[in-house]
């Protein structure tokens, strides 16, 4: 087993601008290195891109970036996130997953703008488009830095509580899978998959523990328990499920960049969990710097 020091860093959950991050892939690796980050996984929403720049950033630097994707997951219309630590990226199920997530988001995205633009919000698809850069997985952040940026909203944030809601008139949702099926196709690809902030129920819906209890039947691995936007309750609950249930607890930061207040290291996971991850993996070599061979 790979031998992660006693003391290390870990943040296994971050975001670049390959999907709706605020940074490249390299710019996250550096900051998680000023911040005294060892081990880093680059999660970006449904899509790998960013994996080399962040690895060539992490060898330079001495961080290790563990390769991951953010999986979009849906269970009866609520959002679902599904962490996945190194799957094989040339998985052909996983891929045609991930792309069909990605292409509907489009869709998603240009339906919302012509409802907001309707309604008199200064947003077009082009900006949106142009802001995101080209091959980033769209999402609603994008057309929230529109809006802040022609004035509409002083931050993200403000933006999200109001006219992005998941619950207003402007949301349309976008093609994912079950949470389930992503668990399978995650673990048939040689990944580790592990849900994210499972109860972060700020953020909007969230699944009943019998959704958790399904997708630890199809070889769910963890629960990433230890994040912001958990409340105390909704952290001892999601502690408590995951024990009972045998899955790892994580704990990460899911930083977006200057895109969200979240600070890389902010919440961290046990280096014990990590060897367990980095085990269990077995579709992508871990190569990065930090590691050492037990
Ligand atoms: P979408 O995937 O398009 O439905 O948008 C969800 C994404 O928006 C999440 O991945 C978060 O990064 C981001 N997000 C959710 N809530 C907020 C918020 N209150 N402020 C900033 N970003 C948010
Ligand atoms: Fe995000
Ligand atoms: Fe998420
Ligand atoms: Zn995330």
């Amino acid at each position: 087993m790979t031998a992660v020091r006693p003391d290390s860093v870990i943040d296994l959950h971050t975001h670049s601008l390959c999907s709706d991050g605020r940074e490249p892939p390299a710019t996250v690796v550096r900051e998680a290195a000023r911040a005294g980050v060892d081990v880093m996984a680059l999660t970006d929403h449904d899509v790998v891109t960013g994996w080399a720049e962040a690895d060539a950033a992490g060898r330079e630097l001495g961080v290790c970036v563990v390769p991951g994707v953010e999986v979009s997951c849906s269970w009866r219309g609520v959002s679902v996130h599904l962490l996945a630590y190194l799957p094989d990226p040339q998985d052909q199920a996983l891929r045609g997953e991930l792309e069909a997530s990605r292409a509907s988001r489009e869709t998603r995205l240009l339906r919302m703008v012509d409802l907001l633009a309707a309604d008199g919000y200064p947003v077009s698809a082009e900006e949106v488009l142009e802001l995101a850069g080209p091959g980033a997985t769209l999402g609603r952040p994008h057309i929230a830095d529109v809006l802040v940026r022609n004035g509409v909203f002083p931050v993200r944030d403000r933006a999200f509580e109001s006219v992005l809601a998941a619950d207003g008139p402007y949301y349309v949702s976008h093609y994912a899978p079950s949470p389930v099926r992503a668990t399978e196709l995650v673990l048939a690809a040689g990944g580790v998959p592990v849900m994210a902030h499972p109860f972060a129920s700020a953020r909007g819906r969230v699944v009943p523990d019998g959704v958790v209890e399904e997708m630890a039947d199809a070889g769910l691995a963890g629960l990433e328990v230890d994040h912001r936007d958990h409340g105390p309750h909704e952290r001892e609950h999601a502690a408590r499920l995951a024990s009972r249930l045998g899955l790892l607890r994580t704990g990460s930061s899911d930083y977006h960049g200057s895109g969200k207040p979240n600070r890389l290291a902010e919440n961290t996971t046990r280096p014990q969990v990590l060897e367990q991850i980095i085990a269990a993996g077995t579709g992508h070599r871990l190569l990065g710097a930090g590691l050492r061979p037990g």
